[in-house]
């Protein structure tokens, strides 16, 4: 068995909180600015850079994580690339056992880098954020001369040491008519079958931190029309999909506010600080550095805990009918408003405008004022309809 298998007995017992994945967001600078970033920093900033995490620091929460069950870890950022430490990291990560998922944007893939994925496979596929197809559109949204081309070196590479990885795109002015063209050249990769995933939704700075930079990204998000258009294409499989969703999570959650998975994994920021999900920034919701994972977990375990308090909320989402198709929540909420429960006015609307398509909703109708009695003959009519 090879030394990055952990088997059963290595497991320490008993295991009193598990965790199944451990999120570590390495680094909140990125070689890219993205138009549409909800987090990145320059990829020099000083004071960010000389308050992220030790190798040590990271070591020692993997080895924290591979004691609580942990089998998967996912490295985002920013771009977890930019650390000098980071085939370090991933090499230790693989020898405690744990699978890796890497998000990247590919610019920073070398060929020592790949011989080492080929020597010691992640065994998750790469993510790969794809921002267009051709260096015009590329670069009018990462803003980095010679992204287009180190990305598509880091694509080659990739390819031709056999190392598996999926890609994924967001949905912007300058590469919204490369959809097709996109989509073809994603089924040619290997395990790419089905299509890829897209964001366009996008979220607000999560540390609430650029006013300048969130209007910019209010500006670009697609309207829920447009979002419906792209997401009900493959007409068949959306309604398909949908309709398997609506069975299981349709309906009103009340005022639990987090009625999310929030607190059943852990995410560590580049800082050191343990978040209950990644978006989620609100220092209030932070554990500083010096806790430990188990702790954390057991804290975050006390959100689901929490309820509800702005009467908006708790006369408009806690009610709501459509809860299961929107995407507010907590997280979001603080983005948008710097507070735990306030509407997302325009995720409402997604929501809205998808309950109208699936005929959950008649037009005109918030979701908010369906009568209780009517939930279930509504779900059923769209089920078996
Ligand atoms: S590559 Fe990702 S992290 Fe970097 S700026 Fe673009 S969206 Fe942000
Ligand atoms: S659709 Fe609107 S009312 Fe319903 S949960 Fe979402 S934000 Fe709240």
């Amino acid at each position: 068995m090879s030394e990055y298998v952990r088997k059963e007995t290595q497991l320490p017992k008993p295991i009193k909180s598990h965790i199944y994945q451990l999120d570590i967001e390495l680094t909140e600078r990125c070689n890219n600015n993205c138009i549409h970033c909800c987090i990145n920093l320059p990829e020099n900033d000083d004071i960010s850079f000389h308050k992220e995490m030790t190798t040590d620091q990271i070591k020692e929460y993997l080895l924290q994580a591979a004691s609580l069950g942990c089998m998967a870890v996912r490295f985002t950022g920013g771009e977890p690339l930019l650390r000098n430490d980071f085939e370090e990291i991933y090499i230790f990560t693989r020898k405690l056992g744990m699978k890796v998922l890497i998000f990247t944007n590919a610019r920073l893939i070398t060929k020592s880098f790949t011989e080492l994925l080929v020597k010691i496979p992640p065994m998750i596929p790469i993510e790969i954020t794809v921002y267009g197809m051709h260096q015009s559109s590329y670069e009018a949204i990462t803003r980095s001369p010679g992204s287009f081309n180190q990305f598509w070196r880091g694509v080659d590479l990739l390819l031709e040491h056999k190392i598996p990885f999926i890609v994924k795109s967001a949905i912007l002015p300058s590469n919204k008519k490369e959809l097709i063209e996109f989509e073809t050249w994603a089924k040619t990769l290997p395990g790419n079958n089905s299509n890829p995933g897209y964001a366009m939704f996008f979220d607000l700075r999560n540390r609430r931190d650029d006013e300048t930079k969130n209007s910019l990204i209010k500006k670009l998000r697609i309207t829920p029309d447009e979002g419906m258009e792209i997401l009900s294409r493959d007409k068949e499989n959306y309604l398909h999909t949908m309709k398997q969703f609506s069975q299981k999570f349709i309906g009103p959650v009340g005022d639990q506010l987090f009625a999310c998975g929030a607190g059943q994994s852990l995410c560590i920021d580049a800082y050191g600080r343990f978040q209950p999900c990644m978006g989620l920034r609100d220092p209030e919701l932070v554990h500083k550095l010096g806790t430990t994972l188990a702790d954390s977990l057991v804290k975050f375990k006390q959100l689901k805990e929490i309820r509800a308090t702005n009467p908006e909320y708790l006369s408009r989402c806690a009610h709501c009918f459509i809860k299961g198709l929107c995407e507010q929540c907590p997280a979001k909420s603080w983005a948008e408003y710097g507070t735990l429960d306030t509407p997302v006015e325009y995720l409402c609307e997604i929501a809205h405008t998808q309950a109208y398509y699936l005929g959950l909703l008649s037009s005109g109708e918030k979701g908010w004022l369906i009568n209780p009695e009517e939930f279930q003959e509504r779900i059923d009519r769209v089920v078996n309809g």
